[in-house]
């Protein structure tokens, strides 16, 4: 599973657009990983500013 650093993120878009399962929810205050996720890590290699990372549980 992978988490979105909201303090790092910015805005632009580009994981929700990667994503082969839609499994990024964004709404105007969060940015949200959801369990339909299959860690395929496309998110984390494609953002600019390296503000996803893959979760330790
Ligand atoms: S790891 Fe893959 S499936 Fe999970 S949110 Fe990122 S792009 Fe989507
Ligand atoms: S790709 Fe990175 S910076 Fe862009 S919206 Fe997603 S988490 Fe934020």
């Amino acid at each position: 599973m992978y988490k979105i650093d909201e303090t790092s993120c910015i805005d632009c878009g580009v994981c929700m657009k990667i994503c082969p399962k839609n499994a990024i929810e964004f709404t105007k205050f969060a940015h949200t990983i959801t369990d339909i996720c299959i860690s395929c890590g496309l998110c984390a290699k494609n953002c600019p500013v390296k503000a996803i990372s893959k979760k330790e549980d």
